[in-house]
């Protein structure tokens, strides 16, 4: 029985999150999600809260045959505890799979087996891109599941991310 964990912030979740997903998901018999950062939302590089990624996440994965579990994972800034305090939230697993080379290092040291998998058409796949693309009125929901896009719709995530990028140059609420 393998269970593995994978660790990103899915600002939006897309279709790179959900290429890696499923293949890893061929391997392995049980995935936990960890929604990294899950404490910030209402940013620009993070517009959307740790429900709405959960909901995103779920909506997108929910004919998946095997059992899927999304946590959320808040920021804890001390990286030397950051693999104790994932374990503390997360069911037991036996890897972990993460683009993030510090991740992939914390959890090496851990005595964890960590693989980072190959990335898929990342030019246009990044959540980055994805973000400007609904900011400057560009098409983009061919770049997330449909179920994401139709997620971003119902909680308005579409002006937020506008409203978001409206700075007052205060730098603060
Ligand atoms: P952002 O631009 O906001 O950082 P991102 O696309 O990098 O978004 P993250 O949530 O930061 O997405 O990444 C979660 C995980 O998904 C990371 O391990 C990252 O390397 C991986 N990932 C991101 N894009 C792709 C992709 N196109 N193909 C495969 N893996 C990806
Ligand atoms: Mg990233």
């Amino acid at each position: 029985m393998i269970r593995a964990l994978y660790i990103g912030r899915f600002q939006p979740y897309h279709n790179g999150h959900h290429y890696v997903i499923n293949h890893i998901a061929r391997e392995v018999d049980e995935l936990i999600i960890g929604i990294g950062s899950a404490q910030m939302s209402h940013e620009p590089s993070d517009p959307f809260t740790a429900g709405e990624r959960v909901l995103m996440i779920t909506s997108a994965l929910h004919e998946m045959n095997k059992p899927v579990y999304v946590i959320p994972l808040e920021d804890i800034n001390r990286n030397a505890l950051w693999v104790s305090h994932v374990r503390a939230m997360t069911p037991p697993f036996h890897r972990i799979y993460s683009g993030n080379p510090l991740v992939i290092r914390l959890f090496h040291e851990a005595g964890t087996e960590a693989f980072t998998p190959a990335m898929y058409e990342r030019a246009t796949l990044s959540g980055t891109k994805i973000r400007n693309r609904i900011l400057q009125d560009e098409p983009w929901e061919k770049y997330v599941p449909l179920q994401v896009a139709r997620v971003i719709r119902e909680i308005d995530g579409i002006s937020r991310i506008r409203a978001l990028s409206q700075d007052d140059g205060d730098g603060s609420c």
